[in-house]
Parts: C-alpha cells; sequence; structure tokens
C-alpha cells in the first residue's frame, strides 16, 4: 500500500472567537464527516476556555476520537504566580495533544519574542505537548527581501535550545504576517519557495528529519485557493483562520487536501 511521506494536516484556529454553541455545532458537523478525521490529521484551536468542553465531547463521541486539540498559546512555567497565564501542564491536563506557539499575533499585537517563543517550546515538550511553530514575515520585511532572514532568526531561536530530535514530532507553519486574516493568500509558488527553503535549513540537523517534517501554510486558506497550496510539494497542509469558522467551509478546505493526497498517492 502507498503511503504518504507527511500525513496531511489542516488544523482551525478559532482565535478570540467562539462560544459553546458554535463549538457544538462545528464539532457536530465533524462528527457526521469522520473520513476526513480519518484521511487527515485535523486539529482544533480553540480559545483556552473551551478546551475541557472540547475535550469531553471528542472522547464521548466515537466519530470524533481521530480530532486533535490544540491550545492557542501558554505559558514558559509549568506553575507558580504568573497571574492570568495557562501552563502547558494544564493545557496537557485538559486533553490538547498540541499547543500553537509564536503565532503572529501573539508576536506582533500581544510583544512575544524569539526567547520567550523559544522557551514556551521548551516547556510545552516538557509538559508532554507537541508544539506547532509558526514562522513568518512581515509585509515591510518582505518588501526589503527579508523572508528568508527573518525565519531563520525565528527558527534558529527555537533549535538553538531545543535538540532537533524533540521536535520531530513537531509542526511548522509558515505564515506570512502580510496574508493574515487579509483575504490575500501568498501565491502558491511563493509559499512552496518558503517551505523548501525551510526544509532546506533544517536539513542542516538531519536529512531524514527535514524530509519529514509537517510545514503548514496559514494565511488567508480558503476552498478556493486550497487546493492549489496543497498540491505544492513541500506544502503540508494549512493553519485556517477564519474560513474554519463555518464547519462547511472548514470541511471544504479538508477536502482539498483529501483529493490532492489521493492525487499523489496514484
Ligand atoms: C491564522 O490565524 O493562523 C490564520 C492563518 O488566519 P486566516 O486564515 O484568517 O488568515
Amino acid at each position: 500500500m502507498n503511503t504518504l511521506l507527511r500525513k496531511p494536516c489542516v488544523a482551525a484556529n478559532w482565535k478570540m472567537q467562539g462560544s459553546f454553541d458554535k463549538i457544538e455545532v462545528f464539532l457536530g458537523f465533524l462528527a457526521k464527516n469522520p473520513a476526513i478525521l480519518q484521511a487527515l490529521e485535523v486539529i482544533f484551536c480553540p480559545p483556552a476556555v473551551y478546551l475541557d468542553v472540547t475535550r469531553r465531547r471528542i472522547a464521548g463521541e466515537e466519530a470524533l476520537q481521530a480530532l486533535k486539540l490544540a491550545a492557542q498559546n501558554t505559558y514558559c512555567e509549568q506553575t507558580g504566580a504568573f497571574t492570568g497565564e495557562i501552563s502547558p501542564a494544564m493545557i496537557k491536563e485538559v486533553g490538547c495533544h498540541y499547543v500553537l506557539l509564536g503565532h503572529s499575533e501573539r508576536r506582533h499585537l500581544l510583544g512575544e519574542d524569539d526567547t520567550l517563543i523559544a522557551r514556551k517550546a521548551v516547556a510545552a515538550y516538557h509538559a508532554g505537548l507537541v508544539p506547532i511553530l509558526c514562522v513568518g514575515e512581515t509585509a515591510e520585511e518582505r518588501a526589503a527581501g527579508r523572508t528568508i532572514e527573518v525565519i531563520s532568526r525565528q527558527l534558529e531561536a527555537v533549535f538553538q535550545v531545543l535538540p532537533w530530535e524533540t521536535f520531530k514530532t513537531g509542526i511548522i507553519a509558515y505564515e506570512p504576517v502580510w496574508a493574515i486574516g487579509t483575504g490575500v493568500a501568498s501565491a502558491s509558488k511563493d509559499a512552496e519557495v518558503v517551505h523548501t527553503t525551510i526544509r532546506a535549513w533544517l536539513s542542516q540537523y538531519d536529512e531524514g528529519f527535514a524530509r519529514e517534517l509537517r510545514i503548514l501554510y496559514g494565511g488567508s486558506v480558503k476552498a478556493e485557493n486550497a487546493k492549489g497550496l496543497f498540491t505544492e510539494e513541500n506544502i503540508d497542509g494549512a493553519l485556517v483562520g477564519n474560513a474554519s469558522l463555518q464547519a462547511e467551509t472548514f470541511l471544504n478546505i479538508c477536502q482539498c487536501a483529501i483529493e490532492v493526497a489521493s492525487l499523489q498517492l496514484n
């Protein structure tokens, strides 16, 4: 049987949006489409206050068992006097497998720097969580031709403090800041150039590691552009914001990933 080197993955990042009712509708929709959860790795990142209820809902429904839960953020310590923060150990306890780290909204709106993100990555692994590490350049950095320099710096900060072997289970999400929430996605070919460069960068540690690590694209992904992106050799799926808020739209994107994967297998 043919298998893909990297299982396609589509993640829904709801950011600071949603409610109990909306999550129930979303999960209900997914439960009616269990084949999608088998063909792909599907990850749901609701706001932290809804993680526990989502975990219970997943545990209680056979068709949802394969859905992976992710937090949108965590802190770099496991416990202590850090008012308002949520530790990786807590995130793990409420059923998360993954945690988003370094999302551009956290870097640029909430002031997180490379060092803090790297500390969070280490703390996440200590608690048994797997990071989805987001990297990406701003419009100004892109215009100045600094995309690769910026992404390399963001990656370097994490890989300096975390052995590459530890990150074998991790995921990288390339999310150009100028494409997030703007409706203007990167052209597939342009994104592929960056993904290829990230893979080449990772190969300094180990060729197999670089070949097998999944690199998602994020930034205004919708059903209309998903297939083009997923067809690129080094794009292994998507981190989806706005278009994941409607279950039907999100499932259409997942369907694109399945179609592309089945073409690659044949
Ligand atoms: C995101 O939040 O990671 C994202 C890519 O958002 P959007 O799809 O809305 O651009």
